[in-house]
């Protein structure tokens, strides 16, 4: 082993620099600066380049951490980057938005007597030099295979499957209701974690290495599903979950009460130079009013943050349950309340007051109880507990489920979990239908980028399996 590495011992963990709140509440750039070479090759060669490495079996793409991290803390930053780029499709992304504290960084064996290795930085850091250095290069296939993948879905899932089909030499297309490329990376995630160009930098790369794509395609509506299927050899449905969960009580149907992704998207187009009537009339835009947001998620994270940027009179988060049982990441919460918003835990609505517009909601104080069978916490109301949160403007950030996929498609064959998410073969990625694969959250829920990744690409590999055993067959007879 390398002199360089364990240097944990004596050398603290040390995360990016954070950009000051005033700074960062004035804009939507990310609020981590980079790494510069000197801190990532130190914070690198903390790892104790451990026999059984933790962060990697928690790493949902089984990333080679250790041994990126031993070439970034030697300067062997393009061997590093092949090394990274070959398990991650997206490194850069990954580095910014998952939560590491979660997965590959909560793992991380150091973590007990000093703190963890900051793997995800080191990560964004190796890929963001790649780009600059040149080492990025577009898709090049070593044959060409006639066999076409028709890709519903142009978020992670669906494009993590278009680049390794593409690689492997098929003709991929991928289809896309919205009329940019990114799924939730555009226009569900703010540009103060993931900014926007990192984003576009991949739609061009993936572009360049020869992956068509049709935009504005609603598949199931002006195009049809089965007009899909007989276009392409297989299928891969990677559609996402879309729809709200909402939120019941008096008043609940006010105007001035809004699902978070209409929310985020009118916010995310806005800052791509769109022009957006919501935003502009004020329906969608948290600019001088008092905002209430729902839930306790990621989205309601980036909503709660997104209002401090457009400028809110008051910003508070109602959530049913206390800081260590929410499901948002506690990085993000602990940002928020930087930036000024106000965490009301254990708070539910009751009521939503006000005649022609929401004015303000009426919400009762909750507490703990025993563990439910899911192993949360259960909450009950405390009686007499109301108070009243002043409101301009309700954002629902409550969870999303998958819509109905077999309505939507028409094709009534398509079958489903208990929980509406499509039917797959665990092992193959096929759904109930031959030759059409699901992927990312239509299949698992709401989950997270780097699931939806792992997913993309394992349901390409099965694809490639299957032609290759069908040319085998056909060879032999
Ligand atoms: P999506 O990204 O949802 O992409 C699906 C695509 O399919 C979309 O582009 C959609 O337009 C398209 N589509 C749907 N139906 C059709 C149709 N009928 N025809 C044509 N196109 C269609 N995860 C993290 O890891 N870190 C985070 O910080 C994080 N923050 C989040 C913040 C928000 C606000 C939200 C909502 C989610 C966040 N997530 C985060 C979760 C993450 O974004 C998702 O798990 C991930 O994007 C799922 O990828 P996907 O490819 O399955 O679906
Ligand atoms: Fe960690 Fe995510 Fe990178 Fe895996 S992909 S190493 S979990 S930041
Ligand atoms: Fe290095 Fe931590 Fe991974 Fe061990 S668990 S290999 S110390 S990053």
């Amino acid at each position: 082993m390398t002199e360089k590495m364990l240097q944990f011992t004596h050398l603290a963990q040390q995360t990016p620099e954070k950009r000051k709140v005033l700074a960062r509440r004035a804009d939507f750039d990310e609020i981590y600066a980079r790494f510069d070479t000197q801190a990532a090759k130190a914070q690198a060669s903390r790892c104790s380049q451990c026999g059984i490495p933790f962060c990697s079996v928690h790493c949902p793409l089984s990333n080679n951490i250790p041994d990126w991290l031993k070439l970034t803390a030697e300067g062997r930053l393009e061997e590093a980057y092949e090394l990274s780029s070959a398990t991650n499709t997206f490194p850069e992304i990954c580095g910014r938005i998952c939560p590491q504290d979660r997965l590959c960084e909560g793992n991380c064996v150091i973590e007990k007597g000093f703190d963890s290795v900051t793997i995800g930085a080191v990560e964004r850091y190796i890929t963001d030099t790649a780009f600059e250095q040149g080492w990025v290069k577009p898709i090049a296939p070593k044959t060409e295979r006639r066999q076409s993948i028709g890709i519903i879905g142009a978020g992670p899932a669906g494009l993590a499957a278009a680049e390794a089909l593409r690689s492997l030499g098929y003709q991929v297309t991928v289809y896309d209701r919205h009329d940019r490329v990114g799924g939730l990376l555009i226009y569900g995630i703010p540009g103060f974690k993931l900014e926007k160009d990192i984003v576009l930098r991949r739609w061009k790369w993936l572009e360049d290495g020869g992956i068509k794509f049709v935009l504005n395609a609603d598949i199931g509506g002006a195009t049809s599903f089965a007009s899909l299927r007989a276009a392409h050899d297989n299928i891969l449905i990677a559609t996402g979950v879309y729809k709200p969960r909402e939120i019941a009580g008096p008043g609940s149907g006010l105007p001035g009460i809004v699902p978070a992704l209409d929310y985020l998207i009118t916010s995310n187009r806005h800052g791509l130079g769109d022009s957006v009537p919501d935003f502009t009339s004020g329906r969608l835009n948290a600019a001088g009013k008092n905002v209430v947001v729902i839930g306790g998620g990621d989205t309601a994270m980036d909503c709660v943050r997104t209002a401090i940027r457009q400028n809110a009179k008051s910003v508070t988060c109602l959530y049913r349950r206390d800081r260590e049982n929410m499901p948002g990441s506690l990085r993000e919460v602990g940002n928020a309340e930087d930036e000024g918003v106000v965490f009301t835990w254990l708070a539910a609505p009751e009521a939503f007051l006000g005649d022609d517009h929401v004015t303000g909601v009426r919400a009762t104080r909750m507490h703990l109880g025993l563990p439910d069978a899911s192993g949360r916490m259960s909450v009950d109301p405390i009686a007499g507990s109301s108070f009243t949160v002043p409101a301009d403007l309700v954002i629902k950030a409550l969870g999303f489920d998958p819509e109905d996929a077999p309505a939507a498609f028409n094709e009534p064959s398509l079958k489903l979990t208990g929980w509406g998410t499509l039917k797959i073969d665990p092992a193959s990625f096929e759904t109930s239908l031959p030759g059409v694969f699901a992927a990312g959250d239509i299949v698992r829920g709401a989950s997270l980028v780097v699931w939806a990744i792992r997913d993309g690409r394992d349901a390409a590999a099965s694809m490639h399996r299957q032609f290759m055993a069908a040319e085998m067959l056909q060879a032999a007879e």
